[in-house]
């Protein structure tokens, strides 16, 4: 029998890897598991974007653009209204990192924090006592052994290995991700032919289609990504209806990946007896980005200073006792992502033209005047002054007089404002313990059911946002 450790956790990904050396240099024994070889975790993604404000918030070293998991740091990015007449420079603070580079640099630094990783080991199934979680049975070089903890971490990423493996009435919902569930995402790195030829500005949005170029590898390349729901057949079609309608130069296409990032509420409880789950497991993403790396650090930082501190005072870790992670988490972050989620089935639904208002006239990005960018709300709420919801309303009367708004869609974009104000402030009163909690998930329930289905209607196809 192996010697039992503090923390077990399951997938040594950015989210694992994060909570795992937090705890760790707070004095506790974790181990973490990662079923693939040590030089494969991370390989289906090579560059990914993290926001900057977050990574400094998360203690991590900074990064410097000249070591071999930073291609760059950079603080703007342009809009592009799906007319292609109008071009708005935001400001966004954004880390590019290359993902294997980035874990193998963090597994380093865990290893000289005491955490033990175990790679090529994989979690096979709970181990209970009265009912209770207290430890997994995993399988390593064709050996199955049996792992205890005080507590056992879920990130395992989109497969929830753990979660959906609890039992139905353990306390966490074991749903897995479905189709509608998740933005399928598509990346092509490119290479411009013709170099001379203007091509999109490094990191340009074109937000109808859910449609990007990034910044990629070298010179005169970009990444072209695009991200829709249903399948990753939608997001080619998306691609190809952008594409026609585009006059871009020639390019040759490098290297392509592909994969899922949720797009839905997490689990109502992150907690159970023995147990926590964190990152895409637990379906933590920013909603309007799919971003999920830096948005689950927010989470485990409250996890770990929770987790700590029962750890300390001994026993056994019950759902009571995390409860506060919880707590923490909805009533802050959880309670704007959820609010950020129920908003967006009221803009996805914006024709071209709505689009193209909505984004000239200020009304979904801050613009700056005279060149001067403004501070984004890093803190991804509406922070409008009485004054700029006036100029707002005002935008939007003009646009339906001019006929550039529909009067449909304008009432939806209100209910789903007015829906989303009130889940957020439900998930703002998330219930101090787990008496109430029962009542609470009933009108999370009623209020979740209100959400309306989006729908994109695209030369090629008509994709639903549910
Ligand atoms: C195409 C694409 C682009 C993206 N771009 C961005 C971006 O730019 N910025 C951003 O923040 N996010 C981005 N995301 C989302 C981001 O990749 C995820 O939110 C993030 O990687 C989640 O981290 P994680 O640690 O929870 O899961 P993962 O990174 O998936 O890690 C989970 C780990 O658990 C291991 N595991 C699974 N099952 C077991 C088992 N049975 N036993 C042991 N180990 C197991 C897996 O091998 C894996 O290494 C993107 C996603 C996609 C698909």
């Amino acid at each position: 029998m192996s010697e039992k450790s503090d923390i077990l956790i399951v997938g040594a990904g950015t989210a694992g890897t994060y909570l795992g050396w937090i705890l760790a240099k707070q004095g506790h024994f974790v181990k973490i598991i990662e079923k693939d070889r040590k030089e494969e975790v991370g390989k289906r993604l090579d560059v990914i974007h993290f926001e900057s404000d977050r990574i400094k918030k998360a203690g991590l070293p900074p990064f410097d653009p000249n070591k071999p998991d930073c291609i760059e740091i950079r603080d703007k990015s342009t809009v592009i209204t799906p007319d292609f007449e109008s071009e708005i420079k935001t400001r966004v603070y954004q880390t590019i990192v290359r993902l294997t580079p980035f874990l193998n640099k963090m597994y380093d630094i865990l290893e000289s924090d005491g955490v033990q990783l175990e790679f090529s080991t994989k979690f096979e199934e709970l181990l209970f006592e009265n009912n209770r979680i207290i430890g997994a049975k995993v399988s390593k070089d064709g050996e199955n052994e049996k792992y205890y903890a005080n507590i056992i971490v879920d990130a395992s990423g989109t497969s929830a290995v753990v979660r959906t493996s609890l039992p139905k009435n353990y306390g966490v919902e074991t749903w897995e991700l479905g189709s509608d569930d998740v933005m399928y995402v598509l990346l092509q790195y490119i290479r411009w032919k013709v170099p001379d030829k203007p091509t999109p500005d490094t990191d340009t949005g074109y937000n109808y289609w859910l449609l990007w170029f990034g910044p990629s590898l070298g010179e005169n390349e970009a990444i072209l990504g695009v991200g829709q729901p249903g399948s990753y057949e939608n997001a080619r079609l998306a691609r190809e209806d952008f594409l026609k309608q585009i006059d871009l130069p020639p390019y040759e296409i490098v290297k392509e990946e592909r994969g899922f990032t949720p797009y839905r509420r997490p689990p109502y409880s992150l907690v159970a007896d023995g147990f926590l789950c964190i990152g895409d497991a637990a379906a933590i993403t920013y909603p309007f980005s799919g971003h999920g790396v830096t948005a689950t650090w927010m989470l485990c930082m409250i996890a770990a200073d929770v987790i700590s501190e029962e750890l300390s005072r001994g026993g056994y870790l019950t759902r009571e006792r995390l409860w506060d992670i919880n707590v923490r988490y909805f009533r802050d972050q959880g309670a704007k992502f959820a609010s950020l989620l129920a908003q967006l089935s009221g803009v996805l639904n914006f024709t071209k033209k709505e689009w193209s208002y909505f984004l000239t006239h200020g009304l979904i990005y801050k613009t700056g005047e005279n060149d001067e960018l403004p501070e984004p709300n890093k803190e991804y709420e509406e922070d409008m002054s009485l004054g700029e919801m006036i100029k707002f309303i005002f935008k939007i009367l003009g646009g339906l007089v001019i006929r550039k708004l529909s009067l449909r869609n304008i009432k939806k974009l209100l209910k789903a404002n007015s829906l989303a104000n009130t889940i957020k402030e439900h998930y703002e009163n998330f219930p101090k313990s787990p008496e109430g909690f029962d009542a609470w998930i009933n009108k999370a329930e009623r209020l979740w059911k209100k959400k309306t289905v989006a729908v994109k209607k695209l030369d090629n196809i008509e994709i639903e946002y549910r």
